[in-house]
């Protein structure tokens, strides 16, 4: 690939930029009482009553039609929505996976009566998702998915598990990568995209306790549950090039790169009270980091509008992503640490604690690092 036809540099239009105004004076008043450490959060801070409000601002389902009850608006207007939430830390977990994934998919791949059905509460705030992909010993190795759905008349029988799902216990939907034929040696061949009710007779759903304390995740187990004929998303068999039209939107967005923006925030804020040039000349490397991170998404962003589905290039924007956002909290604690007698305010510093518990997780998340980088050095022709 060429580097310049993979990355077009792309301006945002004027027209997306007027939302970011409206955006950052909605924040100010919603979000302005939190303790920085809630909104280090970001992206997985549940709050649903937070995801209504958005949504009673058009904010939930931006890119999806007006028909279908959202904002009409194109990926760009989406870009500076999600830029100024995230960079702000506000709780949008809820209706996260929703609105950035399982929305645009059933647009994609779902029937007239799907989207009709699933996509207006999805842009009310009133619908939560959950992606279910991972499962004991299928991580990484995705295409050995063992829970199975078997048709059986006008329905199908699911059985199997899921685990690592993102917010499953607060969800009311989960898309999830099945098999439908075939065995796990089958590998891509055999897999289908089912949208299940969490709340049908033989789901248990438990969650997980991370280190931080938070139960952002959990797992799940489908005992002979029956899922109805229309719940089968898209093709029967083509689970596998669904799924990976999905990934291209989950790991070239701006929530790669952003996670400890507060904390970037707040450290740079500590500096224009402190004189400190060594640390001044780190904060300006880490913004030209975050500047050409930017641009390499917003490029991303204007190729998937185009109908493009540059996986590959989204694999390395997130690889360089949470590379970036794993240093920043390293970074902070290495400048804090150098003058420990230099008071530190305690926010930043528990905001700080946060993250370096945390931080592990960004380059796990959406697929780890290793398999991220097998595909860039495919895409390269190196492998
Ligand atoms: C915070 C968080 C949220 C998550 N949310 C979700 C979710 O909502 N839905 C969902 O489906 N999943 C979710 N996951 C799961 C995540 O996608 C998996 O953890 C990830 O894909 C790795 O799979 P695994 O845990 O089975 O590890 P494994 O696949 O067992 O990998 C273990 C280690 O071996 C390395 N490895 C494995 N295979 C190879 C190889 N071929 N070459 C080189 N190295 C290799 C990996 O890089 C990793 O370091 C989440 C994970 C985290 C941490």
């Amino acid at each position: 690939m060429s580097l310049l036809s993979a990355f077009p540099r792309t301006q945002i239009p004027d027209e997306a930029e007027k939302l970011r105004p409206q955006v950052k004076a909605f924040l100010e008043k919603s979000i302005s009482h939190m303790r920085p450490q809630d909104r280090a959060k970001t992206w997985t801070g549940f709050d649903a009553e937070f995801s209504r409000a958005l949504a009673s601002h058009g904010w939930v389902g931006l890119t999806i039609p007006e028909g279908y009850g959202g904002g009409g608006r194109d990926a760009f207007a989406r870009f500076v929505l999600v830029e100024e939430l995230l960079a702000a830390g506000a709780p949008i977990a809820a209706h996260w996976i929703a609105d950035r994934q399982s929305g645009p998919l059933l647009l994609r791949y779902g029937t007239e009566e799907q989207r009709q059905f699933y996509l207006p509460p999805i842009c009310r705030g009133e619908s939560f998702f959950c992606i279910g992909m991972s499962e004991p010993n299928s991580g990484s190795d995705l295409a050995s998915v063992r829970t199975r759905a078997i048709r059986d008349g006008h329905s199908w029988r699911l059985t199997g598990s899921k685990i690592w799902t993102t917010y499953a216990h607060q969800s009311d939907y989960m898309i999830a990568l099945v098999r439908t034929s075939g065995e796990p040696k089958d590998r891509q061949k055999g897999l289908s995209q089912f949208i299940i009710d969490l709340s049908l007779p033989g789901i248990t759903i438990r969650p997980i306790r991370l280190g931080t304390l938070d139960s952002d995740f959990s797992e799940l187990h489908f005992e002979d549950v029956r899922l109805p004929d229309n719940a089968l998303v898209g093709t029967d068999g083509e689970g596998w090039t669904q799924v990976n039209a999905e990934l291209a939107f989950e790991r070239s967005g701006p929530e790669r790169f952003y996670s400890a923006l507060v904390l970037l925030d707040m450290w740079a804020e500590r500096m224009r009270a402190e004189q400190c040039p060594q640390d001044r000349e780190i904060l300006g490397r880490l913004i030209a980091r975050l500047a050409s991170l930017r641009a390499m998404s917003i490029a991303l962003t204007g190729r998937l509008a185009a109908g493009e589905s540059p996986v590959i290039e989204a694999a390395l924007v997130k690889d360089l992503g949470t590379s970036f956002e794993q240093d920043i909290p390293e970074i902070v604690a290495a400048s804090v640490g150098a003058v420990p007698d230099r008071d530190a305010d305690p926010d930043m510093l528990a905001t700080l604690a946060y993250l370096l518990q945390l931080n592990h997780v960004f380059s796990l998340r959406g697929g780890t690092r290793e398999i991220l980088r097998g595909m860039i050095a495919r895409g390269l022709g190196l492998r």
